[in-house]
């Protein structure tokens, strides 16, 4: 690990330099053509910032020691608290950039889906996971959605947001824009659904390193936020610390990629690609390739996996960052707590899983034992309640009961939760 450190302190100047002479290179480009993320901008120009880039570092050498191992362990899952603004046109709610409630709520769903590797066979479980807020700062009630009126903010309307670094193209400020509805960020990370991104782009997020704090989040066009669409996913690996797999590409070239834990997307088990190589690499053969093609983080089409590698990122990312504050928020109560007690309340033995809602669990209740299994779903509502008889095997006949979605199981005894399971309805 010596070894490691040295390289990396030895090498810093190198890759600031490096990072200096491909921003120049980059900003010499024409920006004209549409890319779906705004991030290969922004991290472009984020590491010419010498803190980012040490920050960045941090991150790598803390991942390649293995520290904070506890944080990493399999069946830990990380809850982080989200809110969402919708800064609509003023149309009416579930018509335009008013997108509803229930198609919010789903885009959640599926970016959960594909964080926990569920309805795939590719790639690996983040064991992290997004919970729309259920109580607003000031400790009301709240479905996690907030709704604003924004076309009176200058430019918002006909240009949209206008993101930092943007290189002059019009569209509305954006700490402006963000402070229009904007949660502390020590309690949610915040996601702002806009109308449009100035310079056509679909989406865009900070690193919890080096940015500006009110602005800190992710934004997305609201015609990205649907469950059949990967963006909110990969918007989030970027909040999260992760690149994109082609980072470093310059629009057209191979990665630099020698030191695979700081060059490129910083993650050795993507292999570096340029960005429209999405079935054969003309950078590196790899058998690893597909990581690389599949991945959440590229532009390739049918990506929606991670990586053990980006895994390992962001869980070293999440409790060595800002990022770590939202562990210990209350802002999403219900789930975040059933989910928190995993760590210490027993994993139960739920089969098949998935399933169609019908479910065997094997659980010892003794007679005169009061236990009840409760189903309780990601917006942290108990929906299903069912007594258990005395046994040690129980039927769980839910099928008519539930939408297909993701669901806590957890078993009560006398109202003490003795075991979670997450289960999987389809
Ligand atoms: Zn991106």
């Amino acid at each position: 690990m010596q070894t490691i450190k040295t390289i990396l302190n030895s090498l810093s100047v190198y890759l600031l330099l490096f990072s200096t002479v491909l921003f120049l290179l980059f900003s010499s480009n024409t920006y004209g053509q549409y890319l779906p993320c705004a991030n290969e901008i922004i991290q472009t120009a984020q590491l010419k910032d010498t803190a980012f880039v040490h920050h960045l570092m941090k991150l790598a050498t803390l991942q390649q020691n293995n520290t904070n191992a506890s944080q990493r362990i399999n069946g830990t899952i990380l809850e982080i608290p989200i809110v969402v603004h919708v800064l609509h046109l003023g149309e009416p709610v579930g018509t335009g950039t008013n997108i509803s409630d229930q198609q919010i709520i789903d885009a959640v769903q599926g970016t959960n889906e594909r964080w926990r590797k569920i309805n795939t066979t590719e790639g690996v479980d983040m064991e992290v996971e997004f919970c729309l807020a259920q109580f607003d700062p000031q400790g009301n009630p709240s479905n996690g959605i907030v709704r604003k009126d924004a076309s009176g903010i200058p430019n918002y309307r006909q240009y949209g947001i206008s993101y930092i670094g943007a290189f002059g193209q019009p569209g509305s400020d954006e700490i402006a824009t963000k402070d229009f509805s904007n949660w502390p960020h020590d309690y949610v990370f915040n996601i702002w659904v806009v109308n449009k991104i100035a310079g056509g782009w679909g989406g865009y997020a900070f690193f919890p390193l080096g940015g500006n704090y009110s602005t800190d989040g992710v934004v997305i066009i609201s015609s990205a936020v649907r469950d059949t669409s990967s963006t909110l996913a990969h918007e989030l690996g970027h909040g999260m610390s992760l690149f994109h797999t082609f980072q470093g590409d310059d629009g057209n070239f191979c990665p630099v990629n020698d030191f695979c834990f700081f060059q490129g997307d910083w993650i050795c088990d993507t292999p570096p690609h340029r960005q429209a190589d999405c079935a054969q690499s003309n950078c590196n053969n790899s058998a690893d390739s597909m990581n690389a093609f599949r991945n959440t983080m590229s532009y390739c089409s049918g990506r929606g996996l991670f990586t053990q590698g980006q895994k390992d990122r962001v869980r070293t990312s999440i409790p060595n960052t800002s990022r770590a504050a939202l562990l210990r928020s209350q802002a999403c109560t219900g789930i975040t707590t059933g989910i928190r007690q995993q760590t210490n309340a027993k994993q139960l033995d739920v089969y098949p899983n998935p399933s169609n809602g019908n479910f065997t669990l094997n659980a010892e209740i003794k007679p005169n034992e009061r236990a009840v299994v409760e189903m309780i779903n990601t917006l942290g509502q108990i929906i299903l309640q069912q007594e258990l008889s005395p046994g040690n095997t129980h039927t769980l006949t839910f099928s008519t009961k539930l939408a297909k979605g993701i669901y806590l199981l957890q078993l009560k005894k006398e109202d003490v939760v003795v075991g979670t399971s997450l289960v999987n309805v389809h």
